[in-house]
């Protein structure tokens, strides 16, 4: 699965249209609130399931996107963030609990 196209939309939102046809969107607060590396990761665990993380503008803004390999895309965010790596399989799977 790959994206045929990836792109803001009204700068909450990432548009991914797949090689299949399939449009997602996916909101960029769930996408930080998921941030796969491996900080955030840890930090998720420790606070729990029903961590509700309150975020800075800059925290859920985009300053850039790269692709990285054929498999997965990197996003830095506006605050600096941008050890994400995000999976195509993990954003074609994304499923954000609340
Ligand atoms: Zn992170």
């Amino acid at each position: 699965m790959q994206p045929k196209k990836i792109k803001l939309v009204d700068g909450i939102n990432l548009m991914i249209l797949w090689n299949d046809g399939s449009e997602e969107y996916i909101s960029l607060k769930n996408l930080r609130k998921h941030c796969p590396c491996a900080t955030c990761s840890a930090e998720r665990d420790k606070q729990g399931k029903k961590y509700i993380p309150l975020y800075t503008e800059n925290q859920i803004s985009v300053r850039s996107i790269s692709q990285v390999g054929n498999y997965a895309i990197q996003i830095r965010w506006q605050d600096g963030h941008d050890t994400g790596i995000y999976e195509y399989k993990f954003l074609k799977n994304f499923q954000p609990v609340g």
